[in-house]
């Protein structure tokens, strides 16, 4: 590689030659990520062709939006390649968080519980549940939350599980992803046998999983396996980078109406909701995401290896499987968060000479630092590092809507690290 645009770029010599042993490394597994891409990739193509995806898909709807074709459309396509019967897929779906809030309380009335099988759910869901004390948490609405731990070694606690479904038990949330936590991400499989001992119990539990991240990583989704809804956000992995705004729920027609009539009103459901002319981004983000999500893998696989090398401990290490696209990186003091996150928000394309800030982000109880240099504000399937500011003082890498921008993101968090004098064992 020819050093002279990685200095311009403000790379030194040293971070260049410590990297490229790093990727010789890496080559096997970067054959196995492309050969999943290319599967979802066809996947994708296939839903589309099936569905008959035309021009008319793309005109832009305005005020109720009957007769939407490209919205209607769209979601045929989401079922079609997620293997469910039905999909919501909208822009007045607002982020991940609002997806799942929409999910849960289409399906959860008072006296209800919802349990987590798998330890603590994403912050921001702690407010939607009532875990923390909030304005409309399904908690004010007399629903109850039960929650079982994961097992030391990260597995499902089966026993604790069983002892928690109860008669009230009337739905199931699992996290696919790890969230800001350090335990493993589960895979499809793990997730399908969860379901199915869930299901064992007490058959009519509605499982629901957060895919957040997860989608396109595996050849399978957990809507494969059992789960009657999948749920996630179109700034991260579905909407491949171009999709402005959005999120889906995938899942059985039952389950799909009740969210459609919680998201609307009951009684218009699906049928309401202007697409506002954004539809182009949705299919074309949807067609891009299998190849993006690949990058943004590369681009954590490589994270990985280069920080297991300098010394810190990463999760999920270089070496196992990956089943979201979020890598983990405990770099063990506040100066050394900064200074990674200083080093991604530098490779940005876009507000590359800000300084990224710790601050006290809504929805989460401790301050957060960001760096994202995003065409998409807030988009998490650009490359992107995050972290709550408190032990074990872990950030958590994200995205890339190339290999290359990541490549150049991870080695920029690498040198500012290094010219800061924070690497015990310098450059090896
Ligand atoms: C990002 C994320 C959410 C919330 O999505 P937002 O779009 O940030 O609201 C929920 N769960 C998981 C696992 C996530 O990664």
């Amino acid at each position: 590689m020819d050093n002279k645009i990685y200095n311009k770029l403000g790379i030194c010599d040293e971070v260049l030659s410590f990297s490229e042993k790093v990727l010789d490394e890496l080559k096997e597994r970067f054959i196995g990520i492309d050969e999943t891409a290319e599967y979802n990739q066809c996947k994708v193509i296939s839903a589309m062709q099936e569905n008959r995806v035309n021009a008319v898909c793309f005109a832009a709807t305005t005020g109720y939006g009957y007769d939407d074709v490209g919205r209607d459309n769209l979601e045929k396509v989401y079922a079609c390649c997620f293997n469910t019967e039905a999909a919501l897929v909208r822009p007045q779906i607002t982020c991940g968080t609002h997806a799942l809030a929409v999910a849960l309380s289409a399906i959860l009335r008072p006296g209800d519980e919802l349990l987590s099988p798998v330890g603590k759910p994403y912050d921001t869901l702690e407010e939607v549940i009532g875990i923390r004390e909030s304005k409309c948490s399904l908690k004010e609405f007399g629903i109850t939350y039960a929650q079982v731990d994961l097992l030391k070694d990260g597995t499902f606690d089966y026993e604790g599980i069983k002892r928690a479904i109860n008669e009230k038990t009337r739905m199931v949330t699992i996290q696919r992803s790890k969230g800001y936590q350090t335990r493993p991400t589960f895979s499809v499989t793990q997730i399908g046998e969860l379901i199915s001992f869930v299901k064992s119990i007490k058959p009519d539990i509605i499982c629901m999983v957060d895919n957040c991240y997860g989608e396109f990583v595996e050849k399978t989704e957990p809507s494969d396996v059992g789960a009657d809804m999948i749920v996630g956000s179109l700034i991260k992995n579905p909407g491949g980078g171009l999709a402005p705004i959005g999120g889906y729920i995938c899942g059985t027609a039952e389950c799909i109406e009740k969210c459609a009539y919680r998201l609307s009103a009951p009684g218009l459901g699906q049928e309401v909701g202007a697409n506002l002319g954004i539809m182009p981004a949705f299919y074309q983000g949807f067609f891009m995401a299998p190849t993006v999500v690949a990058g943004a893998l590369k681009g954590a696989i490589f994270a990985a290896r280069c920080y297991e090398k300098l010394g810190f401990r990463v999760v999920p290490n270089s070496v196992e499987s990956r089943h979201d696209i979020i890598q983990a990186v405990e770099l063990g003091s506040k100066e050394r968060m900064l200074a990674f996150c200083k080093g991604i928000q530098a490779a940005a394309p876009v507000d590359s000479y800000v300084t990224p800030e710790p601050w006290a982000m809504p929805g989460y109880d401790s301050e957060v630092i960001m760096a994202a240099g995003a065409f998409v504000q807030g988009s998490s399937i650009e490359l992107s590092a995050d972290g709550p500011i408190r032990e074990p003082y872990a950030v958590y890498f994200q995205g890339g809507l190339t290999w290359y921008h990541a490549k150049l993101g991870i080695m920029m968090s690498v040198q500012k690290l290094y010219e800061a004098g924070l690497l015990e064992n310098g450059l090896l």
